[in-house]
């Protein structure tokens, strides 16, 4: 490659452009003032060397050498100094490139290193040729000993200014970056406009056009375009508008040097080379900065956006799993209501042995609590997918401890526990969601006989505080660690090895539960093996004047303790037992599309001596009624649409005597509707239903 024709006729243009443009330049700053012969206070040849070597490649040092030569050469310096003087010059443009790429300069100029790199390049490099010329042409008997000091530094400033103005123009303008399309009309329109600006504020400065104005010396007011440039326009015109500057200042001074006598020209001068050292070295690094912040700033904004997608990626996979859980929940307690149902009938079967009943018994046992299990999975995902609300109204604190209680009762006999409650003499009236306030009193109460040894003692205190009510679980279980006391209350966290007793959601639950309601939760065990406490706060209901609570006396068992939803299902229908006075044959009409919970309920039903038939749709249920008239319709609401809605309004208008409605519904369908369903049917039962639910209801309800 190195030796096609081609690549030397491109090297030998290049070395003419630069030996010219060396040679001219360092002409025109020699003519224009030297402060001896060879020394000029402001030496663009080193810029353009520093450029070409940058660009072009340390091959292209010998046009430098030779232009540099031929200068001094012209200026009567002896021929060997000359060459010395060249070789100095060289020497400082390689080692001002080498310094840059060792650097890795990047003459885009839009980063704060590659300013501070340029500026200790353009300050030091020319000690180099500072030392090698003045010397050399002293050698020579050129320069005297008295003038050294002040060539040598004279020397170093022109070729730091030279490469300190001109050199970050050429780089800039010389490096391939593309302009940005968008950005090019406006930006060109505005650049030409900061350009006008600056050279006005140039020439009035510095060719004092205005005699009045000639009097104050303002050079810094070409600081303002200057800031404008960097703030707004970038490296590429603010290093353009140095070379004006630096230009205009120099004309404007050299004009007022014909004017003056020589000893005040010089200060004139050294003030100028000050002035124009600290112009660029500012508005290098200022642009740099602002070029870095503004590239910052891209970058942080296309992280943002990257974090943005990720976190809504994220979101949307979240919400799949939880609608995925709340699905499966859904699904995997569908099938749980014909089996409990089922278990039930074969309960009733008093030929069963005892040890069939035991089964029986501790089947039940095990449903029952998967069946809590996914309620309160399904719950959770209801909760984070924020598709959550409460049923509020004010109601009785003794009513939800006694019902909770109660319905635990079974769970505390069977580990030998002990259980003591001790509640007010006065109603504690909260204004909260019962249902979901019994969730979370039951799921202490059932930790406390999981965490508790067979045979412990656990007690309930419900009182008022200062502020609100407080709940207190107390049990002599295993304790918690205080370290871990905090970390109980967060999603599927288990401590002290109770791996298998749980999901670890029921505190979590109830922590939100219970934050629903402007309530806390907390924990206190004084360490393993001693027990622990649960606290739950509650605000007090703000008038308790108005109020109708639930009534305390309503004991566990009883479907209505909690009004209208039934939460899950209660345990051994008492009522089947025939010590109820009040039972007598009922006819009851079951509609559901799940033909096993249909049929499953209705043989129950019938088995207890009731007049039972099922439909399995909505149109069989009509034709159903056509002929029988039950005194309580069971009505499946998981139908599609508002067909069963509607089939209730059918019944209430149509059949006369109008028979007691209750719904029947999924715990998924109720969350937050059980006020829509409980204008439009007599009951919500949350399935699986218990004979007990429904034996309670025919009883108390049907037919007044
Ligand atoms: P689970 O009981 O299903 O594991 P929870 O969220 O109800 O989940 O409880 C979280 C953890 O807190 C339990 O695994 C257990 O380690 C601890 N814990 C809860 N209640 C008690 C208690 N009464 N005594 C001791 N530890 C308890």
């Amino acid at each position: 490659m190195q030796s096609h024709p081609r690549f030397w006729a491109k090297y030998a243009l290049h070395s003419a452009l630069l030996f010219c443009a060396y040679y001219f330049s360092a002409q025109w700053a020699l003519d224009v003032y030297a402060v001896h012969q060879f020394a000029a206070p402001i030496w663009p040849p080193s810029g353009i060397a520093l450029t070409a070597l940058f660009f072009g490649g340390y091959r292209l040092w010998p046009a430098i050498a030779f232009a540099a030569f031929f200068v001094n050469y012209s200026l009567e310096a002896p021929l060997l100094a000359a060459i010395g003087v060249a070789l100095g010059n060289t020497l400082e443009a390689w080692i001002a490139c080498y310094l840059l790429k060792s650097l890795r300069f990047s003459p885009l100029l839009n980063k704060l290193s590659d300013s501070v790199g340029f500026i200790a390049t353009a300050f030091s490099a020319p000690f180099i040729s500072a030392v090698i010329g003045p010397t050399v042409l002293l050698l020579f008997n050129v320069v005297t000993r008295q003038d050294l000091p002040l060539t040598s530094i004279t020397w170093w400033i022109g070729d730091v200014l030279g490469i300190l103005v001109l050199a970050p123009f050429l780089l800039r303008w010389f490096s391939r970056s593309v302009f940005d399309m968008r950005r090019t009309i406006p930006l060109a329109v505005e650049a030409i406009v900061f350009f006008i600006i600056t050279i006005v504020i140039s020439i009035l400065i510095f060719l004092d056009p205005i005699p009045q104005f000639s009097a104050y010396s303002l050079p810094y007011l070409v600081f303002i375009p200057l800031t404008w440039g960097a703030l707004r326009i970038g490296p590429r015109f603010v290093t353009s508008a140095i070379v004006i500057v630096a230009a205009i200042a120099t004309m404007g001074t050299l004009i007022n040097l014909g004017q003056l006598v020589a000893t005040s020209s010089k200060n004139e001068l050294v003030l100028l080379q000050l002035f124009l050292i600290n112009v660029s070295t500012i508005f290098l690094l200022f642009v740099a900065a602002v070029e870095e912040r503004k590239e910052t700033n891209v970058i942080l904004r296309k992280n943002v956006e990257s974090l943005k997608k990720d976190v809504s990626k994220m979101s949307s996979e979240d919400r799949a799993k939880n609608e995925f859980i709340a699905i499966l929940s859904h699904e995997l307690r569908n099938p749980l209501a014909p089996v409990l149902s089922s278990l039930e009938l074969m309960r009733l079967d008093t030929a069963a042995s005892p040890a069939i009943r035991e089964s029986i018994d501790a089947m039940q046992g095990h449903i029952n609590r998967i069946t809590r299990l996914l309620d309160d999975l399904l719950d959770i995902t209801r909760i984070s997918q924020k598709k959550f609300t409460l049923d509020m109204k004010k109601v009785d604190l003794r009513a939800i401890v006694e019902h909770s209680t109660a319905m635990t009762e079974d769970t505390f006999k069977k580990r030998s526990q002990v259980l003591s409650a001790t509640l007010p003499q006065d109603p504690l009236l909260v204004y909260a969601d019962p249902l979901r306030l019994e969730q979370v009193v039951v799921n202490l109460l059932n930790n406390a006989a999981k965490y508790t040894e067979l045979g412990g003692r656990i007690s309930v205190l419900l009182e008022r505080v200062a502020t609100g009510a407080e709940i207190r679980i107390r049990d002599s279980g295993i304790g918690i660690e205080r370290n871990k006391q905090r970390e109980i209350f967060e999603p599927f966290r288990q401590v002290n090895g109770s791996d298998g007793k749980g999901l670890g959601i029921g505190l979590s639950l109830a922590k939100r539960f219970v934050e629903l309601h402007s309530g806390t939760i907390s924990v206190e065990s004084e360490g393993l093996g001693r027990g622990s406490e649960f606290i739950v706060f509650l605000p007090l209901a703000p008038s308790e004047r108005e109020t109708n609570p639930v009534q305390s006396s309503q004991k566990s068992s009883g479907a209505n303790s909690v009004p209208k939803a039934l939460s899950a299902p209660t345990s051994v229908p008492q009522l089947m037992g025939g010590s109820n006075t009040e039972r007598k044959t009922r006819s009851v009409l079951i509609v559901d599309s799940d033909t096993d919970t249909a049929n499953t309920m209705g043989n129950i039903l019938t088995y207890a001596g009731h007049t039972t038939k099922v439909a399995y749709g909505v149109r069989s249920a009509l034709q159903t009624l056509a002929l029988f008239r039950p005194e309580m319709i069971l009505l499946a609401v998981d139908f599609p649409g508002e067909a069963s809605k509607n089939l209730a309004l059918k019944i209430r208008r149509e059949v006369k005597p109008i028979p007691l409605i209750v719904a029947l519904a999924q715990k998924v369908e109720l969350n937050g509707k059980e006020q829509i369903l409980s204008s439009d049917f007599d009951f919500t039962l949350v399935k699986p239903v218990s004979i007990a639910d429904l034996e309670f209801i025919l009883t108390k309800y049907a037919h007044g």
